[in-house]
């Protein structure tokens, strides 16, 4: 079923009121209904993306940009070839040789930006709200492809994307009793704030793990049980996704080595083994293997679904860019 039919069983609002946003900045406070339609409308981009013919031009004539202030190889190449399979133009603006290095700021790069005419622009940047400050001083859509340490929503909802398709019938897929263990750099974690505000709105139990340096204070506020024990925080998980120390965003002794944070808070088999007995293992990449992470965990087939997270990438970028620009593109409904 499509979503335009699936909205027809109730399953949420029609036309517009699917999703009712200008941009997708976080996922803090999207309806249930909201994530679902977006993770409905990434399914039809999954079966696209295996067939030998990729391009779909819904967005042929339309100019996405792609400005990317902090490093990224999955996020920018991912919203490159989603641009490129709906047939839009996607530029992508080289930072390192950009004004920006000039000490042009924010608000001019942005108005710069929207002089443009994009479409549709994307935006990673190191500091947290500066996405929202571009997305308030432009014309089109703004999807926030990661920035600081605050969100990094079409990883959350790629995750969501990958666990449903890997744990339940598609379209019947329930979140509710799912529970979701994230350990590491909680505290300097974006993926692990989308995922929270995803996974939570959708109904699963999600726990934080982390030492204590790197948990924030007030956690539980997002309706997350923290822990430190990472043995107990693994007990009955049905999904583990690690993350990475964020060392660029420390200033200061965070933990005392990367030898006794793996022994405390690595993913060994033999941690795995406290999880359900088909948990599966996570992680958004760049990783640390043998710290956060070992080898033989990361490639454990049937269990680790780091490459299928790359790959639900790509469709669920489509889906947030084919949605996101049916305005401009006068679809129906959409106006
Ligand atoms: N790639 C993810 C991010 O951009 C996770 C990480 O860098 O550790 O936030």
């Amino acid at each position: 079923m499509t979503s335009a039919e699936l909205s027809q069983t109730g399953r949420y609002p029609a036309g517009s009121l699917a999703f009712p946003h200008r941009g997708l900045l976080g996922l803090a406070g999207l309806a249930p209904h909201e994530l679902l339609f977006l993770l409905d409308e990434a399914e039809q981009w999954v079966e696209l993306n295996r067939q030998p013919q990729k391009r779909a031009d819904r967005l042929a004539g339309l100019t996405i940009i792609n400005a990317f202030f902090e490093n990224s190889t999955r996020t920018l190449l991912s919203f490159e070839i989603a641009g490129k399979r709906l047939g839009a133009d996607v530029v992508n603006m080289a930072v390192a040789q950009s004004s920006v290095k000039k000490g042009e700021t924010l608000i001019d790069t942005a108005m710069t930006l929207n002089a443009m005419r994009a479409d549709a622009i994307v935006i990673r940047h190191g500091s947290s709200g500066a996405v929202r400050l571009i997305a308030d001083k432009v014309d089109c859509p703004v999807l926030n492809a990661g920035d600081g340490q605050h969100e990094h929503p079409t990883q959350g909802l790629l995750d969501a994307l990958t666990i449903r398709q890997a744990l339940f019938d598609k379209r019947k897929g329930e979140f509710n009793g799912l529970i979701v263990t994230i350990c590491g750099d909680i505290l300097h974690s974006r993926v692990a704030r989308s995922n929270i505000h995803c996974l939570t709105t959708l109904g699963a139990e999600v726990r934080v793990c982390a030492p204590p340096a790197l948990m924030p204070a007030g956690i539980e506020q997002m309706k997350v049980t923290p822990y430190h024990d990472f043995d107990k925080a693994l007990a009955g998980a049905d999904v583990v996704m690690m993350l990475r120390l964020q060392q660029e965003r420390m200033e200061g002794q965070f933990i005392p080595s990367p030898r006794e944070y793996r022994h405390l808070y690595g993913l060994t088999l033999h941690r795995l083994a406290l999880a359900k007995p088909d948990a599966l293992v996570m992680h958004p990449g760049p990783m640390n293997r043998g710290v956060e992470i070992d080898s033989n965990v990361a490639d454990l087939a049937g269990r680790s679904m780091i490459t299928r997270q790359v790959e639900m990438g790509v469709a669920m970028r489509m889906a947030c860019l084919e949605v996101l620009t049916r305005k401009a593109r006068g679809v129906e409904g959409w106006a």
